[in-house]
C-alpha cells in the first residue's frame, strides 16, 4: 500500500476558466500502474468538447490577452513557475501515482523543470527582437511578430508535466490562446495546472484541456480554427496528426520517438561512461526519448564495459514509486508493460542473450515492473536493435572500426539524439558531426541548455524547440515595407 500526503484527483475539462464534464457524462478510469488501483475518473472528450475549447481560446486571443502590455504577460509567465514550485511536493505525487516513475525523480527533473520552462520563456520573451532593413534610400523592410492564434498541444505520458509546459511555456509567451491534450493514460499534473495558470492571473479562455484518447487528439488536429499543432509522442501517431492536419494546413511541430545510439570508444574514461550509461539506459524505467537503447562499445573496451554494467544494473532498485531506495519504478501502464515484456520475447526468439533481467520483475502481486535488461547477441537487422521498445531495455553490440559503427548508428529511420564517449577531441568533432541526429552528447548525456535546438531529425521529428526555435513556431512574421 502506498502512502502519500497527496489525493489522486479526478480530471475535468478545462474550457473557459472553468472545469467542466464532457456534455454526454463520459468518463474513463485512471489506474496506478503500480498498484493497479483505481486513482480517479477522467472526463472523456470528443468533437463537441474540443469544439467549445477551441472557441473559448480563439474569443480569448482578441480579449485582454492579446493586447497585455508585454512585461505584463511575461509576470503572469513566470508566476506560474512559482505557482508550480509552490505545489511541487502536490504534483509530484501526483506525476508518480499517475506515471509510476519513483518520487525523487519526479521532484528533481518532472516538477523543478517544469517550473523552469516558465522561467525561462519570461525572460527570453522580454528580448526576442525581429528583423530589419535599410534598402539604399528606396524603403525600409522590417518585420512584425504576432502569435499563430488558437495552439493544439498534444503529449505523451512520459515526462507529462514537463512536456506540456515545454510548449504551453513558450505558446504563451509568444501571444498565443492553447488547447492542451494531455495523455490520457496520465491527465492528473495538467489538470492541476491548468487551476495553477488561472491563479496566476492567465484570463479565462486562453488556456483550455480536453481529456481523452486518440480520437481527442484527432479533433483538435483536423480542426477547422486550429492554427498550429505541437505534438510529442509516437512516430505512427505523428503520420496521423500530419493528415489530419494536411486540408487546414496547419504549422506543425513533432517530437516523435527515436532509437538512440550510444557509442562507447576505448579511450573513454569507462568511471563516467558506466555512471552515466546506467542513468541514460534505465532512468526513468527507460520510458525517455532520449535514452539511449541502442549501445556499441569498440571491441577491446566490450568484455570490461559489460561486466561493469552490468554488475551496476544488477545493483538497482525495482520497487515502489515512493520507496526513496527505488531507482527504477512501475511501468506506465498495462498496455506498455505487455508491450515491453513483448519485446524480452521476440529478443529470445532473434538469439538475445539476457546478461540480466529479461523477465517482469519478481515479488509483486500487482502493479507493471520489469527488470532491467541488457540484450548482447543480436545483429542490426534484429527488431529489438532497430525498433523503439521505450522500457527498462538495452542492446550491447561490439564494433572494431569508427566507420562500420557510424554505419550502424545510422542504419535507422530515426534520428533523435545520441550519445558519443571518448577522449579523443579529433575523433569527437568529426564522428559527432556525422551522426544523423539532432542532437549528440559527447562524454555526457541528458544536460540541457534551453536555449538550445531541441528535436530530432528523419523520423523523429519536425522542426525543433528551445530559446529562439519555440518563438519561431509559435509566432508569425509579417513584413512590413515602408517607401522612403
Ligand atoms: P502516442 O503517440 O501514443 O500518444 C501521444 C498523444 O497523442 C496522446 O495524448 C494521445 O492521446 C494522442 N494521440 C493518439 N492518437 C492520436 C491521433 N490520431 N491524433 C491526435 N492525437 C493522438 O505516444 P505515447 O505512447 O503517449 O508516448 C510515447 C512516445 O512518445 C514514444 O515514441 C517516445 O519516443 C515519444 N516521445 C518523444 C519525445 C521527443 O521529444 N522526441 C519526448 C517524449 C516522448
Amino acid at each position: 500500500m502506498q502512502t502519500t500526503k497527496t489525493r489522486a484527483v479526478d480530471c475535468a475539462h478545462y474550457i473557459n476558466g472553468a472545469y467542466v464534464q464532457s456534455e454526454n457524462g463520459k468518463t474513463f478510469e485512471n489506474v496506478n500502474p503500480a498498484t493497479e488501483e483505481v486513482l480517479g475518473a477522467v472526463a472523456e472528450g470528443g468533437k463537441g468538447e474540443v469544439d467549445q475549447a477551441v472557441s473559448a481560446a480563439r474569443k480569448a486571443l482578441k480579449g485582454e490577452w492579446g493586447n497585455m502590455p508585454l512585461k505584463k504577460r511575461s509576470n503572469i509567465i513566470r508566476k506560474i513557475g512559482d505557482l508550480i514550485l509552490e505545489r511541487k511536493e502536490e504534483l509530484a505525487e501526483l506525476e508518480s501515482l499517475d506515471t509510476g516513475k519513483p518520487l525523487w525523480l519526479s521532484n528533481n527533473v518532472d516538477i523543478d523543470r517544469a517550473a523552469n520552462n516558465f522561467y525561462f520563456f519570461a525572460d527570453y520573451m522580454t528580448s526576442v527582437g525581429t528583423e530589419a532593413y535599410q534598402q539604399d534610400d528606396i524603403a525600409i523592410h522590417y518585420a512584425v511578430r504576432r502569435p499563430v492564434g488558437v495552439v493544439g498541444l498534444i503529449n505523451p505520458w512520459n515526462l507529462p508535466l514537463f512536456l506540456m509546459t515545454w510548449k504551453l511555456a513558450p505558446a504563451l509567451a509568444a501571444g498565443n490562446t492553447a488547447v492542451m491534450k494531455p495523455s490520457e493514460v496520465t491527465p492528473m499534473t495538467a489538470t492541476v495546472l491548468a487551476q495553477i495558470c488561472k491563479d496566476a492571473g492567465v484570463p479565462d479562455g486562453v488556456v483550455n484541456m480536453v481529456h481523452g484518447f486518440g480520437e481527442t487528439g484527432a479533433a483538435l488536429s483536423s480542426h477547422d480554427d486550429v492554427d498550429a499543432i505541437a505534438f510529442t509522442g509516437e512516430t505512427v501517431t505523428g503520420t496521423a496528426i500530419m493528415k489530419a492536419a494536411a486540408p487546414t494546413l496547419k504549422k506543425l511541430s513533432f517530437e516523435l520517438g527515436g532509437k538512440n545510439p550510444n557509442v562507447i570508444f576505448a579511450d573513454a574514461d569507462l568511471d563516467d561512461v558506466i555512471e552515466t550509461t546506467i542513468k541514460s539506459s534505465f532512468i526513468n524505467q527507460g520510458e525517455v526519448c532520449l535514452c539511449g537503447s541502442r549501445i556499441y562499445v569498440e571491441r577491446s573496451a566490450y568484455d570490461e564495459f559489460l561486466e561493469r554494467f552490468t554488475a551496476k544494473t544488477k545493483e538497482l532498485k525495482v520497487g515502489d514509486p515512493f520507496d526513496p531506495d527505488t531507482n527504477v519504478g512501475a511501468l506506465v501502464s498495462e498496455e506498455h508493460y505487455n508491450k515491453v515484456v513483448s519485446y524480452l520475447d521476440i529478443s529470445k526468439e532473434e538469439g538475445g542473450t539476457f546478461l540480466t533481467g529479461g523477465k517482469p520483475a519478481e515479488g509483486f502481486d500487482k502493479g507493471f515492473f520489469v527488470e532491467p535488461t541488457i540484450i548482447t547477441g543480436l545483429g542490426s537487422e534484429a527488431r529489438c536493435v532497430r525498433e523503439e521498445i521505450f522500457g527498462p531495455v538495452v542492446t550491447v553490440v561490439p564494433f572494431d572500426t569508427e566507420e562500420e559503427v557510424l554505419e550502424q548508428v545510422n542504419d535507422t529511420h530515426y534520428g533523435l539524439s545520441a550519445s558519443l564517449w571518448t577522449s579523443d577531441i579529433k575523433r569527437a568533432t568529426r564522428f559527432s558531426g556525422q551522426i544523423e541526429a539532432g542532437m549528440v552528447w559527447v562524454n555526457t548525456w541528458f544536460l540541457r541548455d534551453l536555449r538550445t535546438p531541441f528535436g530530432g531529425m528523419k523520423r523523429s521529428g519536425i522542426g525543433r524547440e528551445g530559446g529562439a526555435h519555440s518563438f519561431d513556431f509559435y509566432s508569425e512574421l509579417t513584413n512590413i515595407t515602408l517607401k522612403m
